[in-house]
């Protein structure tokens, strides 16, 4: 029994202990939940999972290093067109 992923569209494998289940199921691919229901051996419904707690991908610091080395970049180009 497979399952694709709705995350990152593999597909995984489900031991058959997974015939009659309904609940979380987790991607081993991506690590991504999946929300499936799972009726002898068939899979009737597979759903994104809902994470418990929101991703912190958005709580990075808004500081942005790249910006500072590209402003030095500059003043040095600038130095060296003075001269
Ligand atoms: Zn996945």
């Amino acid at each position: 029994m497979r399952v694709n992923c709705l995350h990152c569209g593999h597909a995984f494998g489900l031991d058959v202990s997974y015939s009659d289940y309904e609940g979380m199921l987790r991607c081993p691919t991506c690590g991504g939940l999946l929300d499936a229901r799972i009726e002898d051996g068939l899979i009737r419904s597979v759903r994104l999972g809902m994470l418990a707690s929101p991703p912190t991908q958005a709580a990075e610091p808004s500081r942005e290093p790249t910006a500072r080395h590209a402003s030095n970049l500059s003043n040095e180009a600038e130095h060296r067109g003075a001269a």
